[in-house]
């Protein structure tokens, strides 16, 4: 009699499955889309290279991670785990620093999502977080020798603030310590020599710049003469650094955005009040790692962050072009008024201000094209005539701080 109710509990458990609840994802009903146009030269891909996993201080497992960036329609994901910070390693023991990398490929295989290998080299200031995307092997970009602990007690102390620890919670203390005493030049040389892309992370972090202000340290100079570094987040999670763009303007860094998730996406960025996580877009000559990797080297990058598109003018400006069109609908009849349509192809609302000569019957000289729709204009241009020149300035993109770019379109009536 038991057995045969265990038998049927189990039937009732398992009927129907493999055995696996593994199906990931779930729909919500909300477009979380985000798309922007090629330019006339380059594909445009979306990128989010900072991610974390359960494999360092993140909630989830990387497939998860995975779902995320293709609902997001995210091209290129990388998952950084901090590779000294693993809070998770005595529930998640784990030797190889690639595991999370591993699994999100597994993952991914068959889709359209580009997963490629990345990690936070995670210290103290200076040089704080530093991202190596592109890495072929993350265990040699980390390095801990347990017989210098004494040299670590100074920030074993900081970091455990007098308590009294369990013991698996001291050895994440004491593996981070440890971690911190392999110089961040060694950990970027071996990152330089297997080629990857190297990135400084939230410089404007609270924790590491209590006024919020993103400084360049010497060592930071350092690695910049030595090729060593070759980007900057101006933008990650929610913060924005104008300190760090002017960094990455005067030092010739790519320009960064990510979203550094640690819990859901969908926690963090609300699709049913437009919020999508900042991503980079990278001006790519093909759709694969190798190309992507070029377009990074080459600094062809544009960060979004609500709604603002941030990059040079040389990447942002054909971009803006691209997303937006303009075409004539013809004078109204027996009028000097000319219909006009303008489109936004891309997923972040775009907001004008006229600076032609003329100006419109249907609307002020302040133009907001909704993200993927259009508007009409009505353009009073005194005489009939066979083309225009009309003359915006973008207020929702940035070529630096506080400069926003121009764009000209002409317009055959
Ligand atoms: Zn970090
Ligand atoms: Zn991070």
């Amino acid at each position: 009699m038991k057995k045969i109710y265990f038998i049927s509990i189990f039937l009732i458990l398992f009927s129907g499955t493999n055995f696996s609840h593994g199906k990931i994802g779930y729909n919500s009903g909300l477009d979380r889309t985000i798309s922007f146009p090629d330019t006339e030269d380059y594909l445009t891909l979306s990128t989010d290279l900072h991610t974390h996993s359960v494999f360092s201080d993140g909630h989830v497992w990387p497939n998860i991670r995975v779902a995320e960036a293709q609902k997001d329609s995210i091209d290129v994901l990388a998952i950084t785990e901090h590779l000294e910070y693993q809070p998770h390693i005595n529930q998640i023991p784990h030797e190889d620093r690639n595991s999370s990398y591993v699994e999100a490929k597994k993952s991914a295989s068959g889709s359209d999502l580009i997963v490629i290998n990345g990690s936070e080299i995670t210290r103290e200031m200076p040089p704080g977080h530093i991202n190596a995307v592109f890495v072929k092997d993350a265990n040699k970009l980390h390095n801990m020798d347990p017989k210098l602990l004494p040299e670590a007690k100074e920030l074993i102390e900081e970091r455990a603030q007098g308590a009294e620890l369990p013991e698996e919670e001291m050895r994440v203390i004491e593996n981070y310590a440890l971690g911190n005493l392999w110089p961040a030049l060694e950990a970027l040389v071996e990152a330089k020599k297997q080629g990857a892309f190297v990135f400084w992370n939230h410089p404007m972090w609270g924790s590491q710049a209590p006024d919020g202000i993103a400084r360049l340290d010497e060592m930071h100079k350092e690695f910049i003469e030595k090729g060593l570094l070759h980007g900057i987040e101006i933008v990650n999670t929610n913060t924005y650094s104008e300190e760090a763009f002017n960094i990455a303007l005067e030092n010739n860094l790519a320009l960064i955005g990510t979203s550094d998730v640690h819990n859901l996406i969908e926690w963090d960025y609300d699709a049913s009040k437009n919020e999508h996580r900042p991503i980079t877009l990278v001006l790519a000559k093909e759709r694969n790692e190798e190309s992507i990797k070029e377009a990074l080297f080459a600094r062809r990058t544009v960060v979004v962050f609500k709604d603002k598109l941030m990059g040079k003018s040389e990447n942002l400006i054909p971009l803006l072009e691209s997303i937006m069109s303009i075409s004539s609908n013809g004078y109204t009849k027996g009028t000097q008024i000319l219909k006009m349509e303008i489109k936004n192809n891309s997923s972040a609302n775009m907001v004008l201000q006229n600076l032609s000569d003329v100006n419109f019957s249907n609307n002020d000289d302040l133009i907001t094209i909704p993200k993927n729709g259009k508007i009409n204009l009505q353009v009073k241009t005194l005489e009939n005539l066979e083309s225009l020149n009309l003359k915006f300035k973008v207020l929702n993109a940035l070529t630096a701080p506080k400069e926003n770019p121009i764009v000209e379109f002409r317009i055959k009536t």
